[in-house]
C-alpha cells in the first residue's frame, strides 16, 4: 500500500502550511511516528508530495532507514519559502530517499494543452535529475488529475511508474499505482488496515464520486486565471 501525505507540522492544531495544503492535509509529527511504527518492516510505502520545507524538518528524521520513502516534487517550488531547497533534496536522495516528479508549477495536467504538458513534465525531470544527479523515472499526479493523453504523454518523456491519488492498492486498470490519501483525521486503526491493503469501499466510493466535481472545479480556477 501507498500511503500519501503533504506536509506535517509540529502544532497541535494543524493549520494550512501553504497556499495549497487546507489543513486536513497537514499530519501533526506524532501522528506520522505512530505511522511508520506501525508499518516499519511492512510492505508500505510512505510518499510525500508537493516538496514542502516541513518534510526535511519533521518527516525525515522519522522514515529515513526505517520506511520506503518517495517525495514527489513540483521543481518551480524549490528552492523557493517555504519549499524544499535542491540541497536538502540532494542530501535526503543520498540516504534513501527518492526523489520523484511532481510536474513544474503545480498544475492540472489534464488541462494544459500539447506543448506546455509536455514541458511541465519534460522540464520537471531532467531539473530534478540534473539536481540529484540520478535518473528520475516516477511522478505523481498534480491533483490526481489525468486523461489518457497525460499518461500518454508522461510515459513518452520516461516515467515508468505514475502514482495517482486513487485510494486503491496495488495498481489501477490505467496502470497507475494507488495511493490512500492521510488526513490530520485518519486514526491508528485506519493506518493499520491500509498497511493490510485494505481500504474500505465507503472512501473509494467517495473519492470516485467525488472526483468529476474536483475536476470541474479545477477547470474553473484554471480559465478564471488564464482569462
Ligand atoms: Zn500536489
Amino acid at each position: 500500500m501507498n500511503l500519501m501525505y503533504h506536509s506535517i507540522t509540529i502544532n497541535a492544531d494543524p493549520r494550512p502550511a501553504s497556499q495549497f495544503h487546507r489543513n486536513k492535509y497537514t499530519v501533526h509529527v506524532d501522528q506520522l511516528a505512530d505511522h511508520v511504527r506501525r508499518c516499519e518492516g511492512q510492505d508500505v510505502v510512505f510518499t510525500f508530495d508537493d516538496g514542502h520545507v516541513s518534510i526535511h524538518e519533521h518527516a525525515y528524521p522519522l522514515v529515513v532507514n526505517r520506511v520506503k520513502t518517495i517525495l514527489f516534487i513540483s521543481l518551480d517550488f524549490v528552492g523557493t519559502a517555504n519549499w524544499l531547497s535542491a540541497a536538502q533534496l540532494r542530501e535526503m536522495h543520498g540516504r534513501g530517499v527518492a526523489i520523484a516528479g511532481h510536474g513544474c508549477g503545480h498544475l492540472n495536467l489534464a488541462s494544459l494543452p500539447a506543448a506546455q504538458l509536455k514541458h511541465e513534465l519534460e522540464h520537471s525531470r531532467r531539473g530534478l535529475e540534473d539536481i540529484i544527479g540520478s535518473e528520475v523515472t516516477a511522478m505523481s499526479l498534480v491533483g490526481g488529475h489525468y486523461n489518457r493523453r497525460v499518461l500518454e504523454a508522461a510515459r513518452d518523456v520516461g516515467y515508468e511508474t505514475i502514482y495517482s491519488s486513487e485510494p486503491v492498492a496495488g495498481v489501477t486498470r490505467h496502470g497507475l499505482h494507488g495511493r490512500v490519501c492521510v488526513y490530520w483525521t485518519t486514526t491508528g486503526d485506519e493506518i493499520d488496515a491500509y498497511r493490510q491493503g485494505r481500504v474500505s469501499r465507503q472512501m473509494q466510493l467517495a473519492y470516485y464520486l467525488k472526483r468529476p466535481l474536483k475536476c470541474l472545479l479545477a477547470e474553473r480556477v484554471r480559465r478564471k486565471h488564464s482569462g
